[in-house]
């Protein structure tokens, strides 16, 4: 193990986190990056004087990142900072009722006005027993390597009590009384590419992520974060090759032996890790006959979980508030049910869309010019799969109607007051990280996969070739990629023991 010679494919978070680690342990690691930078979905990017993160804003459960500078001996606010932003975040109904989430559970009970005289007691109940349930989620669950003693803990009594068959969607509904809060309290799921409707209930644990740890952003953007990463993987001896796309990877009697770049050259090694989704990595990048593996199989069976429309605006003046935006808002659709079906069933543009937006400059006002404001407009999309929606002709005019929406809002015309604007749809999506079908976070969580089970860590049948990043074992999001790189490399060390 100590000088195994290691190849990452992709310098996102997950390779980064896992080269960091098996670096530090004394392993030669090299990443190949197919980009001229490193982070993958984790970056920003200035222009006209505004900062813009291109996709994670926010960072919960940071002490996972203190955690693995300190497993190296160093301090992460020695290399970056975070701030936190208060309230976490906020709905906002057509109807005009709106509801926020605050970091304690009594600021959420007490600032809020519930329309259901129940729904008060409701959320204390909901949230106290996500507090009783976490640990095993968070701890067990995610923070576990997926092998035989994991399939034990599955089965285990606590595992079986929650009804993870319940879906999220179902569960908001049978909670609360008002239906804004049934669609609040079950929207978990598309936070990961999910279908609310047909995700489980496991993902109604989310809260409780930022009632114990809060949401925080870095100061300077997520290129601190991720530039940071990359010099502390450096510091432990790594090295990094930008512009070094991996086309596929070299096997040999069923063992990773390496990896070929798309300049030809081969890159021996004993083991071989993989960032990229992980739809992609067995789909596309297994250089012998796929029907041969299993795991090969496993993938092809998954669906692509949803994709995202991504606008970035800045503007030339604040934006009048009528009410705090401070945090990460969510603006529900007038009909929630056909919103979801456009994007799951039929695969077509929803043209009443969620949207989730923030505008960075409340909390950060330094990433912009003085007296301009910054808007990041999220809105999940049907994913490239069915080939529904023509990007390269409907993106303008999407965008269009997500200026209408924020614009009546705000009661001003945006259009107006636009300094800057650009946006990323699916395509942009898939080619800037290689996500298969542009899903914003793999494979689609499905009721019938145990929960939210993702492919393991560990290749079924391909010796010495891992898995980390938002498609493997625990799954997306910046905690769940931490998690799975910490997981993966612990799993390494016991394997070469
Ligand atoms: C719009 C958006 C908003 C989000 N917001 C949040 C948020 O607020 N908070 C949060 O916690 N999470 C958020 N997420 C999720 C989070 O960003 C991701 O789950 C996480 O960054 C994924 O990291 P990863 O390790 O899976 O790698 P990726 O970021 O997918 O990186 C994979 C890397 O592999 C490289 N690569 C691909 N193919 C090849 C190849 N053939 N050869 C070499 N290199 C290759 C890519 O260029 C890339 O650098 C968001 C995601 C999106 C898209």
């Amino acid at each position: 193990m100590k000088s195994a010679n290691v190849a990452v494919i992709g310098a996102g978070l997950g390779g980064l986190a896992v080269g960091i680690r098996l670096a530090a342990e004394g392993c030669r690691v090299r990443v190949f990056e197919k980009n001229g930078r490193v982070g993958g979905l984790l970056g920003s990017t200035e222009r006209g004087g505004f900062l813009f993160n291109l996709g994670a804003e926010i960072v919960t459960a940071p002490f996972l990142f203190d955690q693995l500078f300190e497993s190296v001996g160093r301090r992460r606010v020695d290399y970056f900072k975070l701030i936190e932003t208060v309230p976490i975040f906020q709905a906002l109904f057509p109807n005009g009722r709106r509801f926020a989430f605050y970091p304690t559970q009594e600021e959420t009970l007490s600032l809020n006005v519930f329309w259901e005289e129940s729904d008060q007691g409701a959320l204390k109940t909901y949230l106290e027993e996500n507090a009783v349930n976490f640990d095993s989620l968070f701890f067990d669950y995610c923070g576990r390597v997926v092998d035989e003693r994991f399939l034990a803990f599955r089965n285990n009594a606590w595992f079986r009590r929650l009804d993870v068959n319940q879906s999220c969607y179902e569960l908001g509904k049978k909670t609360f009384a008002a239906p804004e809060l049934g669609a609040l309290f079950g929207f978990w799921p598309l936070l990961s590419g999910g279908d609310p409707r047909r995700s489980s209930r496991l993902f109604a644990l989310l809260p409780e992520l930022f009632l114990r740890w809060g949401a925080t952003v870095p100061i300077g953007g997520m290129n601190r974060i991720v530039d940071s990463m990359a010099q502390l993987f450096q510091e432990m001896g790594g090295e990094i090759r930008l512009n070094a796309a991996v086309q596929n990877i070299q096997i040999m009697n069923k063992r990773a032996t390496g990896v070929r770049l798309r300049d030809g050259s081969i890159q021996q090694a004993d083991i071989v890790i993989s960032d990229v989704d992980t739809l992609t990595t067995y789909r596309e990048l297994i250089d012998s006959d796929r029907t041969k593996y299993e795991s090969v199989r496993l993938a092809q069976e998954r669906t692509p979980g949803m994709s995202a429309f991504v606008y970035f605006i800045g503007t030339k003046e604040i934006l009048p508030e009528r009410i705090s935006l401070a945090g990460t808002n969510i603006l529900f659709p007038e009909n929630y049910e056909a919103y979801l079906d456009d994007v799951f069933r039929w695969g077509t543009l929803p043209d009443d869309p969620l949207i989730w937006f923030r505008i960075p400059t409340k909390t950060l006002p330094d990433q912009a010019p003085a007296g301009n404001e910054s808007i990041i407009a999220i809105v999940p999309v049907p994913n490239t799969l069915g080939g529904r929606v023509n990007w390269a002709q409907q993106s303008y005019a999407y965008r269009d109607l997500i200026l209408k929406r924020l614009g009546s809002l705000f009661s001003v015309d945006i259009r107006s007051l636009i300094a800057t604007e650009f946006y990323i749809d699916p395509n942009g999506l898939a080619g800037r990280v290689g996500s298969y079908a542009g899903a914003l976070m793999s494979s689609l969580p499905e009721l019938r996969r145990d929960g939210q089970l993702r492919l393991s860590n560990r290749s079924k049948d391909i010796e010495r070739l891992y898995l980390v990043g938002a498609g493997a074992h625990p799954g997306g999001s910046i905690p769940g990629v931490l998690l799975g790189a910490e997981n993966t490399a612990e799993m390494i060390k016991i394997d070469f023991a």
